[in-house]
């Protein structure tokens, strides 16, 4: 009776127990493994800072790159402007050498239009001489040559008769002098016109020259515009780029902080969490040999024995995400090496590292101890890959 009492509160207390540690994993699984170990790989954190230092120096390359590109096209930008106002000046020049020419041209003209008009009067000039000689011819002609005659032969005496007939001649030699002086005027006049006009004609061709000049000039300047707009609208896409560019480096520069921050895992062999003489492991990672009653089939971990107030070491540097007293792990310590890597050292008696402690490979972080559910004296050393506990014998080398 007695005994089967026993048995009966043994069963009780072990199915009590049972059920605590398995509702207490139960909520550590549930609950705490988000809140823990962040379960959540992030993408950028697939690379290593290594490889993202090489991306950013890349970037930071093909930045400079730009940059000198970039000031390139501000001088060629420059040079551009330059050249448009050489161009601009030599347009003006040439504007004013049109002015300049119509002005001539003008000039030109008007002394056309008084040469024709000396022409003009040298030509009425004879005209009216011609005219009143004629007229006088005709009177001459009426009085008939024996008339004209016996008007000299009439006169007083022969010297009398001689002067008048030489004065008559000397009429006709004046006016026949006369008419040539005037003709010969009027011909030189006439000379002078065309040698004016074909100075207008000259001008009006230099002017059409000029003209053309000035609209090659123009159309250069067209040219050179469209050059300028190419150039700035280059800048701008350099411009564009930098940005970009810089954005990008910043973007990875952060990402290396966070992952700087946060301890990335880049690999590697982990330290033995004990000294090397406590190299003896009573529990393996998988299924146990020898099944403790109410801790499951499956050990998460290795048992390393060790006596009590032997220090634990830091597998790997990181930084401590949990130090305190959690169920059946008693007091423990949880660090976080990036990469969704974490450790996890259980019972130990004293706990050194703090919660944010950045902690180096190797640094005393606690006490070997038998907090928790422990039978005696141990480490218990988990390795989790994103909250999933592995084999920490991938991880460290057992001395
Ligand atoms: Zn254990």
């Amino acid at each position: 009776m007695n005994k089967f009492l026993d048995k009966k509160k043994k069963f009780t207390s072990i199915l009590a127990i049972t059920m605590v540690l398995f509702s207490s994993f139960y909520v550590f699984a549930s609950v705490k493994t988000s809140d823990l170990f962040g379960d959540i790989k992030r993408p950028e954190e697939e690379k290593n800072i290594e490889e993202l230092e090489s991306e950013k120096s890349n970037i930071e390359q093909k930045l400079e790159e730009t940059k000198t590109e970039y000031q390139e096209q501000v001088k060629l930008y420059s040079k551009q402007e330059q050249e448009l106002a050489n161009l601009q000046v030599e347009i003006m020049a040439q504007i004013e050498l049109i002015e300049k020419t119509d002005i001539d041209i003008e000039k030109k003209s008007e002394e056309v239009e008084a040469k024709k008009l000396e022409v003009n009067k040298a030509k009425a000039d004879v005209d009216n001489h011609i005219s009143a000689l004629r007229k006088r011819l005709r009177a001459m002609y009426k009085f008939g040559k024996t008339e004209y005659l016996q008007i000299i032969l009439r006169s007083e005496n022969i010297v009398n008769a001689l002067t008048r007939l030489d004065r008559v001649r000397y009429i006709a030699e004046y006016d026949r002098n006369m008419l040539e002086e005037l003709k010969y005027l009027e011909q030189n006049l006439e000379e002078k016109q065309a040698e004016l006009e074909n100075e207008k004609k000259g001008l009006q061709d230099l002017k059409e020259i000029q003209t053309q000049q000035k609209e090659d000039l123009e159309a250069s300047y067209a040219q050179e515009l469209v050059k300028k707009k190419q150039i700035s609208e280059n800048m701008e896409a350099l411009e564009r780029q930098k940005q970009q560019l810089e954005a990008e480096s910043e973007k990875i520069a952060e990402t290396i902080r966070q992952m700087q921050i946060k301890r990335v895992y880049v690999g590697g062999v982990m330290a033995w969490p004990l000294d090397y003489n406590y190299n003896y492991i009573t529990s393996f990672f998988g299924p146990r040999a020898e099944p403790i009653p109410g801790a499951g089939t499956n050990h998460g971990a290795i048992d390393i024995a060790a006596p009590s107030g032997a220090n634990i070491y830091a597998a790997l540097g990181g930084e401590v995400v949990y130090s305190g007293s959690l169920f059946s792990y008693g007091e423990m310590v949880l660090i976080d090496h990036g990469g969704g890597i974490h450790t996890l050292y259980a019972h130990s008696s004293l706990r050194i590292a703090k919660l944010g402690d950045v902690v180096n490979k190797g640094d005393v972080i606690a006490k070997v101890g038998t907090t928790g559910r422990s039978t005696g004296p141990h480490l218990h050393f988990e390795v989790r890959e994103n909250g999933t506990r592995v084999d920490p014998l991938n991880y460290v080398v057992r001395p």
